[in-house]
């Protein structure tokens, strides 16, 4: 559905991915989990009546396997760039573990044999203030080292991957055991106080989309 003009959100039953839709190009943030990517191409022909090659980027907030399950076959089916920050480069590259312990990665091996994922090798590197569309990388490590924010100064719109959660009417962060290094979490968010936000759109969560201002100084304050 539509957030605001131009946003589209895919909510899934455990992570969301959006579409930032224009005439010309359209840019998508996260992939979601394996076995998502029918979902993503039916959008876009269903409802906005584009093509799936129509998407030109792909954005990936952070490197977890909930955001990129799906990367190898989406960007094979929109031969679109993918843009990541370079220190969560290496897993979508199929370099490194995922955070998260044994059973985890071994849960993440064998959905990666299930779908056929493969080794993604990014076109686009980010970092701090570069611009995709009209939409600005802010890094915010913590989370993961190469975890980032996209902000739109004209629409005033954020999405924050899993930085924030919008839950009972308040943001809270993705939880302790989520937040890998928690100084560099608690100087990020700080960090986003400098923008005028007036929406936010998660990873996870419902989407704020009145209020963003006062919510975010409010969680802040309870870092
Ligand atoms: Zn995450
Ligand atoms: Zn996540």
């Amino acid at each position: 559905m539509e957030i605001i003009s131009g946003i589209h959100e895919l909510r899934g039953r455990i992570v969301n991915c959006y579409l930032i839709v224009n005439n010309d190009e359209i840019i998508l943030i996260d992939t979601g989990l394996p076995g998502n990517s029918s979902k993503i191409t039916k959008y876009l022909e269903n409802t906005l009546k584009r093509s799936p090659q129509d998407i030109n980027t792909i954005v990936i907030t952070h490197n977890h396997f909930d955001h990129v399950g799906s990367l190898s076959k989406i960007k094979e089916i929109t031969g679109a760039k993918v843009a990541i920050h370079p220190a969560d480069a290496d897993f979508i590259r199929g370099k490194g573990n995922h955070v998260g312990g044994a059973f985890a990665n071994a849960m993440i091996k064998l959905l990666k044999i299930i779908y056929q994922s493969k080794p993604v090798e990014p076109e686009i590197l980010l970092s701090e203030g570069d611009l995709i569309g009209d939409y600005q990388v802010i890094h915010t490590p913590g989370h993961s080292p190469g975890s980032i924010c996209l902000y739109n100064p004209k629409n005033k719109a954020i999405f924050v991957g899993d930085n924030l959660q919008y839950t009972k009417g308040k943001l809270q962060s993705p939880g302790e055991k989520l937040i890998l290094e928690p100084a560099k979490y608690e100087e990020s968010i700080k960090r986003l106080l400098d923008y005028d936000i007036e929406v936010i759109l998660t990873g996870h969560t419902a989407p704020v989309t009145s209020d963003a201002r006062h919510l975010l100084e409010d969680f802040v304050n309870r870092l």
